[in-house]
């Protein structure tokens, strides 16, 4: 199992084509300010900071699971990650964005919706 972070995934891709379609433009892989973090669909002029979430790295409550193995490692790990992330949408909020935290075992066209509603 990886110990970083999928970048582009399958996912994220497809969520891009989704809203392109849509006619929405964004910026992709956009740095947090003040960290070395990416935003991963960023709208500037709405200020708007999409960030897709891994069912597994970010702890999905419906299907995030803990490996046996190392458990209490992991469970750091993911614990560490999820504290990271509320510290990005902290970050964000204070510098007047909004973060959208779009669970990967969402549909497409509910997660484009979701974001289109922060958007208009
Ligand atoms: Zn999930």
């Amino acid at each position: 199992m990886r110990a970083q972070r999928e970048r582009d995934t399958h996912y994220e891709q497809e969520l891009r084509r989704e809203l392109h379609g849509r006619g929405y433009r964004f910026r992709i892989h956009q740095r947090v300010p003040g960290s070395r973090r990416e935003i991963d669909i960023a709208f500037p002029r709405a200020k708007v900071a999409v960030f897709v979430d891994g069912c597994f790295w970010h702890w999905c409550p419906e299907h995030g699971t803990l490996p046996k193995a190392n458990r209490s490692w992991w469970a750091e790990k993911l614990d560490q990650n999820r504290r990271r992330d509320r510290d990005t949408d902290r970050r964000l909020a204070e510098i007047g964005w909004m973060p959208i935290r779009i669970w990967e075992h969402m549909g497409l066209s509910d997660a484009a919706e979701r974001i289109a509603g922060f958007l208009s």
